[in-house]
């Protein structure tokens, strides 16, 4: 970029610099917007389309999932990477609801675009769109309604809802189901933690073949051969250190001449470990998980006593066995008494793909489980996944808020109207904006009617005269096309809604406001950067660091 002054450019940024602004670089952040929106548009709803997505390596995944996508996309744009972080923070926040958030993004830029061009200044814009996302927040609010945390109906149908469209769809009862159930298991007053629900993936077998296991599942074997498979009624030990006498008092072996001499520190060895062993027999410890090693011989020790025992835990496995079994987690294995252990109805070793884990069930309170989901080949058991993950995050969020609304564009279509009518009242400038959000809401009734393939106008005019009418649960039932209460057949939780009119709003009046794009290099992106490095540029020099060399060069010219 150069600017005259006097006769000579004044020249402040680097020649590889890329510079966009004013009208040019807000049409190319809404282009660049409009387009992640775009790529996951026909996705959405329950008859929403997959996409098979490569990579460079040639790995394949098949998916439906907004923020996957987009993941997979490998998105370089930086203002369609702001688009995408709209569906990331709807996976966090509430784990689904990611493409509803990205297509309303999308259109809030598309509306945004019209009134740019019809000289609303921009601020105006963001303004607006504030105040209407602000007041539609409230409007859903008011819209939902409560549900008891032990209204399981309820939740089965919001995880149901949240598996809609998606791999898990043929077996969704029975999922649902146990989504419910487990995430139940690991609530606490209100708050519930997935990372309290470990999902293991079984490929082989139906999706109807899942399972949910109460209690914990300890990716390890059995230490010796000579051990039980199965412990009934068992009392658990959990040891964060190792069943081993201290390498410290091992070295003193180094120092051993006399062969007699040696023979007494090994029996000395061997009684340090019997003790360890006969402590855990004195606490009337049934089963042992040691999150460090375990002497040979004190295994054999362990298997004369009739006491499962398992090496190397992970230290997360010993958290979560804590957790549900009770057992206080000991570092000094003599000190072990009756109150240290925990106690599992069942504990006993089984194959899981493949391989031999041991499965700790039948506990007091599960505060953790595990969830096993088979299906007939990998893609399939990742996309179940995948909506598992969903299906978790809604049912959580339903637990926590208790606030729930119906699906199929119920809240959209009555934001819509609702937004319209606020506009009104709010007048001036900012209407045109409000309108213009009101307007972008529709995008999901008319979208979720699109991708059912139905008619779009035809229903969005149903919906709005049922909504009219005062029908305000009504949505469009994309199985069979009709416009119809919807509470009773697609239920989501409120979060998922007020996060997305928030996230998305965030996003695109960030990108509004935006009337200049610098860019240090290629403007689409790092790749480009890199390849500079291996061509060496005609002149020699060091690439960009030269250009940067350049450009102050003619700035000192200009002096
Ligand atoms: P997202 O990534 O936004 O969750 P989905 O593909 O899961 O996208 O689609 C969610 C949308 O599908 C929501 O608007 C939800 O209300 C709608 N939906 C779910 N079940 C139905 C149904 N039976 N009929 C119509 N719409 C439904
Ligand atoms: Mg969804």
């Amino acid at each position: 970029m150069a600017q005259q002054m006097g006769n000579q450019p004044l020249i402040v940024l680097s020649d590889d610099s890329q510079r966009t602004s004013g009208k040019d670089a807000q049409s190319m952040n809404i282009t660049a917007g409009k387009a992640v929106a775009e790529a996951v548009r026909t996705t959405l709803g329950p008859k929403g389309m997959d996409k098979m997505l490569v990579d460079s390596s040639g790995s394949v995944v098949v998916t439906n999932d907004g923020v996957t996508i987009l993941d997979e996309m490998d998105i370089e744009h930086p203002a369609a990477n702001m688009v995408v972080e709209v569906a990331q923070t709807q996976e966090d926040e509430v784990g689904d609801g990611t493409t509803t958030a990205v297509v309303i993004a999308g259109e809030l830029l598309s509306k945004a675009e019209d009134l740019l061009d019809q000289d609303i200044h921009a601020t105006i814009l963001a303004q607006g769109y504030r105040q209407a996302a602000e007041e539609a927040k409230s409007i859903v609010e008011d819209a939902a309604y409560e549900v008891d945390a032990d209204d399981t109906e309820t939740l089965e149908s919001v995880a149901s809802t949240a598996m809609t469209g998606k791999g898990a769809e043929s077996a969704k009862e029975h999922l649902a189901e146990l989504v419910v159930r487990a995430v139940q298991a690991v609530a606490e007053e209100d708050q519930v933690d997935t990372d309290n629900i470990q999902i293991e993936t079984v490929v082989g077998g139906s999706i109807d073949e899942s399972s949910l296991v109460e209690g914990v599942i300890v990716g390890k074997e059995r230490v010796h051969d000579n051990m039980p498979h199965f412990k009934e009624d068992a009392n658990i030990a959990l040891l964060d250190t190792a069943i081993e006498v201290p390498e410290t008092e091992l070295d003193a072996e180094v120092n051993v001449t006399d062969p007699e001499q040696l023979q007494e520190f090994l029996d000395q060895e061997e009684a340090q470990l019997r003790e360890y062993v006969d402590a855990l027999v004195d606490a009337g410890v049934d089963v042992v998980f040691c999150q460090k090693g375990i002497d040979d011989m004190a295994q054999h020790y362990l298997a004369e006593a009739g006491i499962l025992a398992v090496r190397r835990a992970k230290k997360s496995d010993i958290q979560a066995l804590s957790r549900s079994t009770g057992a206080r987690i000991i570092s000094n294995i003599p000190d072990i008494t009756a109150d240290d252990l925990g106690f599992a109805g069942s504990v006993a070793e089984k194959e899981l793909a493949g391989d031999e884990k041991i499965f700790v069930e039948d506990v007091e309170d599960a505060k953790a489980v595990t969830l096993i989901l088979r299906g007939g080949t990998e893609h399939v058991v990742d996309e179940v996944e995948r909506a598992i993950e969903d299906s978790l995050g809604v049912v959580a969020a339903t637990l926590e808020d208790g606030k729930v609304l119906p699906g199929g564009g119920s809240p959209e279509t009555e934001l819509t109207l609702q937004l319209r009518d606020f506009a009104d009242s709010v007048g001036g400038r900012e209407q045109l904006a409000i309108e213009a959000f009101a307007d972008a809401i529709d995008v999901i009734p008319r979208t979720l009617a699109e991708n059912a393939g139905l008619d779009p106008i035809d229903s969005l005019v149903k919906l709005r005269s049922e909504h009219d009418a005062g029908n305000s649960t009504f949505g469009l039932n994309a199985y069979t096309g009709e416009v119809e209460a919807m509470d009773d057949q697609a239920v989501e939780p409120l979060r998922v809604k007020t996060q997305a009119i928030e996230s998305a709003t965030e996003a695109a009046v960030m990108l509004l406001r935006i009337d200049d794009v610098i860019a240090a290099g290629d403007l689409v992106g790092g790749k480009g950067d890199d390849d500079g490095d291996d061509e060496m540029p005609p002149g020699g020099g060091m690439g960009g660091g030269m250009g940067g060399m350049g450009g102050m060069g003619g700035m000192g010219g200009a002096m």
